[in-house]
């Protein structure tokens, strides 16, 4: 039986967000999106075994840590977004709707810009209601406008059907390539 499925280890003064995945191997990693650490490893491995692990990474941790906190690209990602930073996207994004919403032949009732962890954006096909998020703005402008027109796009086709993704290759045939550059 697992101990825990998340757990938060505190090791030299260093935190380590601790999860059990289906994953094979253990795996202790840096993410540049929080600047910590994070340690996911087997159901099936003991919490023990896991800190073992750790505890013999602990030197490579620390320095992994120490370069990536004088990274400016990775603290760049962490700076909150300013408002300066929202104006900007919400200019951007008022002159591609309209073009977008002439090519695709569909309106969006309301939009609205909003803080979102996972997504880039949604669309409720129910009420015409478009969100994008705000980090959109730390993304290249064909980035912007592929998500602009992803969401539009819904309120042709609802789900993420071939259908759908039709609609987007006759527009974007690299879409692939924009939403690898999304997701990085
Ligand atoms: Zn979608």
């Amino acid at each position: 039986m697992c101990e825990f499925l998340k757990k938060t280890f505190k090791i030299q003064d260093i935190t380590i967000e601790a999860e059990r995945k289906r994953v094979r191997n253990i795996r202790l990693y840096v993410s540049p999106k929080d600047l910590q650490a994070h340690l996911t490893f087997p159901f099936y491995a003991s919490e023990k075994h896991a800190l073992e692990f750790v505890n013999s990474k602990m030197e490579w941790l620390k320095k992994t840590l120490e370069k990536m906190k004088a990274n400016p690209s990775v603290l760049q990602k962490l700076r909150e977004i300013s408002k300066e930073e929202i104006e900007e996207l919400k200019k951007i994004i008022s002159n591609l709707l309209p073009e977008w919403e002439f090519r695709l032949g569909v309106q969006a009732k309301r939009w609205k810009l909003r803080k979102m962890k996972s997504q880039w954006g949604s669309c409720k096909t129910k009420t015409g209601e478009i969100t994008f998020s705000t980090g959109l703005i730390r993304k290249p402008l064909r980035c912007i406008e592929y998500v602009v027109a992803h969401e539009l796009a819904h309120l042709l086709v609802a789900n993420h059907s071939a259908k759908f993704y039709a609609v987007i290759a006759k527009h974007f045939p690299y879409w692939k390539e924009i939403r690898k550059e999304l997701n990085k």
